[in-house]
């Protein structure tokens, strides 16, 4: 292991992965620091299908799309550690960074010339969302019950609630009672599912799983263990309704509730966090508003799937490895907020200029939509949609045709 290098990725998940392997491509000497044992991020625990769809044309697990990514790693010229946590960074007087890290062999410092941040997300917990009630064993985060049954092979529940219709918690829904354990029911708070379609067909729908909309769990009732959880309708404000509340008896409480990009890095570097994504603000180089620090993956915005993730790792590592510093143009994505829950990137930058993969979310459940994005008076995306849904990602690519000063992402009625 060399002490500098010219990318150092922080997080070897498919982000982390590919970010190295493009970057190495463009002939830059790379480091992937890892935290965890072995390579491959969350996919080491998602052993159901689906994943390598867009990459690879083809449906496969969790660890065979981590396996191959990992073996294309191997493959490049790429350094990598791991059971090595990066604690630290700052920035040195020549322009690079300084990171600490943490690892099996003691505290290492290493420099790099720029980073690429590809940290992922993490669960929100019952902290989070305020559930009255006794705090017994047998809550658990929908991941953690995923790592208990997938890569420990602990059942973690006979009979069990899941709070929150996120990917995972349906995707937990269906893995559980595979394993001979009751699911009683999916429990969302808003009106419409948290996570994708064919989530709510392949995982609840098909193993007759209910999944109960604008209800949530008021109170957790157990003394060492889960005994019981009380669940109620709620009114249009959230408000549980009082006459609909009901007591299941259960041994567990899963909750998918959300996931939140990892950026304590980030914040170490004074790098802007976009409010709507809890991730970095980044421009079409996935390029932050610190100068040579990029950010991708479930770090930058919490993406559906996994191909998206390595996208986005591939254009962060190859304009990572070419990044020389220099003046920037920006301009910034507008958009509605009545409209949209986010876009990423955020801004264009007219220096670099070149093509935008855009990544968006509508705020509401919508038909028969549009979706424009305006370079000044240059309309380069004027796309139909079916139907947008907060809980489905879309990704689009553009390419602005000249030098721009503006750019708005739009929607409008499909006529
Ligand atoms: C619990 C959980 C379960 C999921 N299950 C599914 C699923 O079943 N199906 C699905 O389609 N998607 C699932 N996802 C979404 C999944 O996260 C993405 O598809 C994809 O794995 C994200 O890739 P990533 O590289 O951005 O992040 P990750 O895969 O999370 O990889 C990030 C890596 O960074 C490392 N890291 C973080 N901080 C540091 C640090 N400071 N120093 C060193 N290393 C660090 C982590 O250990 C990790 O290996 C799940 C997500 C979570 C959180």
């Amino acid at each position: 292991m060399k002490q500098r290098y010219r990318v150092c990725v922080l997080g070897g998940g498919p982000a982390g992965l590919a970010a190295a392997v493009s970057a190495a491509n463009e002939g830059a000497q790379v480091l992937i620091i890892e935290r965890e044992a072995k390579l491959g991020g969350i996919l080491k625990q998602c052993i159901h299908d689906g994943f390598g769809l867009i990459r690879f044309g083809q449906r496969l697990t969790g660890p065979e799309y981590a396996e191959r990514e990992i073996k294309e790693m191997l493959g490049s010229k790429v350094d990598y550690i791991t059971s090595s946590f990066v604690t630290n960074v700052k920035r040195i007087s020549d322009g690079g960074f300084e990171l600490e890290i943490q690892s099996a062999n003691g505290m290492m410092k290493v420099q790099s010339d720029t980073l690429v941040i590809a940290c992922g997300c993490r669960e929100k917990t019952s902290r989070q969302v305020f559930i009255h009630g006794d705090r017994p064993a047998g809550i658990y985060s929908a991941g953690t019950a995923q790592y208990f049954v997938n890569i420990m092979g602990y059942m973690p529940t006979k009979r069990c609630v899941i709070l929150g219709s996120g990917d995972i918690g349906m995707i937990m829904a269906r893995r559980l009672t595979l394993e001979g354990a009751e699911v009683e029911g999916v429990y969302e708070i808003k009106d419409t599912p948290a996570g994708l379609a064919r989530n709510v067909a392949q995982c609840l729908d098909d193993f007759d799983i209910p999944l109960h909309l604008s209800t949530t769990v008021t109170r957790v009732i157990g003394d060492k263990r889960v005994e019981a959880i009380e669940v109620a309708k709620v009114d249009k404000n959230f408000c549980p309704i009082e006459n609909t509340k009901r007591i299941i008896p259960c041994d567990s409480l899963i909750l998918s509730v959300g996931l939140l990009p990892e950026n304590e890095i980030a914040q170490k570097l004074d790098i802007e966090i976009d409010f709507a994504t809890k991730g970095a603000y980044v421009d079409q180089c996935f390029m932050t508003n610190v100068p040579g620090v990029f950010s991708c993956g479930n770090a930058l915005h919490v993406n559906d799937l996994a191909d998206y993730v390595s996208e986005s790792g591939e254009l962060a590592g190859k304009y990572a490895a070419n990044f020389r510093p220099s003046q920037r143009d920006i301009v910034k994505i507008e958009y509605d907020s009545k409209d949209f829950l986010y876009v990423v990137p955020q801004y264009y930058d007219v220096t670099q200029g070149g093509e935008l993969s855009l990544y968006f979310r509508s705020k509401t459940d919508c038909k028969d939509r549009k979706v424009y994005l305006d370079f000044d008076d240059d309309t380069v995306l004027d796309k139909k949609y079916k139907r947008l849904l907060p809980s489905e990602m879309e990704a689009v690519k553009v390419k602005p045709k000249k030098k721009v000063t503006s750019a708005t992402l739009r929607m409008g009625d499909f006529k």
